[in-house]
């Protein structure tokens, strides 16, 4: 399997060549496939094996009903409604694992000038993150504690979420974040794309697959 046989948009294979990877890892090569037929998807895998664009890509790939990726065809349309929330979520365990999906989703996106990502981690004032959050955002990278917060406070929603992805879960639920990840994933509208990564399968990580996600392909690197 290469990058040309994913139909991948010509914008992301631009930005595949620039960060000069030649071939998808195996990850990569199993994940992507699935997560953009639109599949849910549960994924084995550990830091170091590409997992992070494996997600990124099929995330802002996904068919949103309208295209971000088409600069040209976006032009035509009417400019897309902010400030009702994001349409993709990325959940991680700690602040540094987010600012490195961030990066690689701003990796992925350079030619979409209208994508706009934010980071929601704790550690950093809240009040901060508020008027980026308040303006509207199209995907945001969360670590679950902060995110609530967020939600809590009013300053942004789940109501547009169609694509979800958790990120290192088992480590997540290490940090006694499930009853976050249970919110989340109970507030999201029905119709949504779930993707769980998690480098070991303890029967927690079994038991919220079953909860939460839709008949999920299962991919093991
Ligand atoms: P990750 O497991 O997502 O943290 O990625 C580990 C490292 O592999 C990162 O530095 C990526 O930039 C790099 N990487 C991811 N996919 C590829 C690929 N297909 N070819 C070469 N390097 C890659």
């Amino acid at each position: 399997e290469s990058f040309e046989d994913m139909c991948l948009h010509r914008s992301i294979m631009k930005d595949i060549a620039y960060h000069e990877y030649t071939r998808p890892t195996s990850i990569q090569a199993q994940a992507m496939t699935v997560a953009l037929s639109g599949r849910d998807l549960l994924g084995c895998a550990e830091t170091g094996s590409g997992k992070t664009a494996a997600f990124t890509i099929p995330m802002i790939q996904f068919d949103w009903g309208f295209s971000y990726i088409d600069l040209q065809h976006c032009l035509a349309q009417p400019p897309v409604q902010r400030g009702d929330g994001p349409l993709a979520l990325v959940l991680a365990p700690t602040r540094e694992l987010a600012q490195q999906i961030e990066k690689e989703v701003k990796g992925f996106s350079r030619s979409l000038e209208s994508f706009r990502t934010a980071i929601v981690v704790g550690g950093t004032n809240i009040a901060d993150q508020k008027p980026e959050l308040r303006a509207g955002v199209d995907v945001i990278v969360a670590t679950p504690g902060r995110l609530i917060d967020h939600l809590q406070q009013g300053n942004t929603s789940l109501s547009r979420i169609s694509f979800i992805v958790l990120d290192e879960a088992d480590r997540m639920l290490d940090m006694g974040f499930e009853p976050q990840i249970r919110e989340v994933m109970r507030n999201l509208p029905e119709k949504h794309q779930t993707l769980l990564f998690s480098a070991t399968m303890p029967v927690e990580i079994e038991t919220l697959t079953q909860e939460y996600l839709t008949s999920p392909v299962q991919v093991k690197v």
